[in-house]
């Protein structure tokens, strides 16, 4: 039989970590299933670090990585990846939205040969329609990059070492967990799960952060958006030919040409194109910018198992 690991992110969790600690341990002790417990702190500003000493000195099952500032989920993710010494690995929100409940269901279906085991949502939880609409954008386009269904894909997953290992060489500093377990193939399955209320604490997500999140995820998996670009142009090319033709209707009739209004529409129809287009294509230039830097993907301050906290040396 082999050790589930469980990645746990955690920013500003403090109300969460003992219980999820908690709910996690009853439910893989209770069928069996021998496991670590990894919990990122991804530079939390309140007591999540201390939470997190806590329970490794409960625990010696638990374990804690603090990160020197926050870096985002995704690091997070990679950071308890990248230390998790299990034979497959779990990825599970602090929050408990992603229900625990579900875990031996994945790990069974780990232990009969599957290498990607993804949560799907059956229900999305509570959003507003702008939300709701964006959100099926985004994943309309991220789905077309990776061929599968992304809609109801979310961050809870159980990977073998195999697949984690191939998504841990992707040298991208910028990655979407999500779509990337999608990506790296293997025999893949599904467990659906329905998404719960937060039971403490609140999302960490703005609107603006998560639009930002989701540009850049898309700018980072699909060069799709740069294409808009030539359609705009093709499309007023065809604008200006029409146009074209018009005027010269107009002159060979011998109507005046007072088209003062038509040349300053065009100008800024065509302007705002351009400059539509130019920040896109800086948008791009940024991330490859990003990546060219070649900056780790996070830094860990310090690292805590069985309740000792040790600093982190940085490689050189
Ligand atoms: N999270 C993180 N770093 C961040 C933001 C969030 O590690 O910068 C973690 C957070 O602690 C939680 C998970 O990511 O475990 C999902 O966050 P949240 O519940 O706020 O997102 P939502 O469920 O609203 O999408
Ligand atoms: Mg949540």
């Amino acid at each position: 039989m082999g050790i589930l690991s469980v990645v746990i992110p955690a920013y500003n969790e403090e109300l969460m970590i003992s219980q999820v600690c908690k709910v996690v341990r009853e439910v893989l002790v209770e069928s069996h299933i021998p496991y670590e417990l990894i919990l990122v702190d991804d530079g939390s500003k309140d007591r999540t670090w201390e939470e997190i000493i806590k329970a490794s000195e409960h625990d010696k099952q638990i374990r804690g990585i603090h990160f020197s500032r926050n870096f985002g989920k995704e690091s997070a993710i990679v950071a308890g990846l990248s230390a998790a010494r299990g034979d497959c690995m779990a990825v599970m929100d602090c929050d408990l939205q992603h229900p625990p409940e579900k875990l031996p269901e994945m790990f069974h279906l780990w232990e009969k040969g599957y290498e990607v085991i993804e949560g799907i949502k059956s229900t999305r939880g509570k959003e507003g329609v702008l939300h709701h609409a964006l959100a099926g954008y985004f994943y309309r386009i991220m789905s077309r990059e990776t061929h599968v269904d992304m809609r109801d894909a979310s961050d809870f997953k159980l990977l073998d070492r195999r697949a984690v290992e191939s998504i841990l060489l992707l040298p991208e500093r910028n990655m979407f967990f999500r779509a990337t377990s999608f990506w790296v193939g293997y025999k893949t399955t599904q467990v659906s799960y329905e998404v719960k209320e937060r039971s403490a604490g609140q999302s960490k997500w703005t609107f603006g952060s998560l639009f930002r999140y989701a540009l850049t995820n898309i700018v980072s998996f699909t060069a799709a958006p740069l294409q808009i670009i030539t359609i705009l142009g093709s499309a007023s090319f065809l604008f200006s030919l029409l146009l074209l033709i018009y005027s010269l209707v107009q002159y060979f009739t011998g109507h005046a040409v007072e088209g003062y209004t038509t040349i300053l529409t065009v100008l800024l129809f065509i302007g705002s194109a351009v400059m539509v287009s130019l920040g896109l294509i800086g948008f791009y230039i940024a991330r490859i910018y990003e990546e060219v830097k070649h900056r780790p993907r996070f830094i860990i301050a310090e690292t805590a198992e069985g309740g000792r906290v040790r600093k982190q040396e940085q490689d050189s």
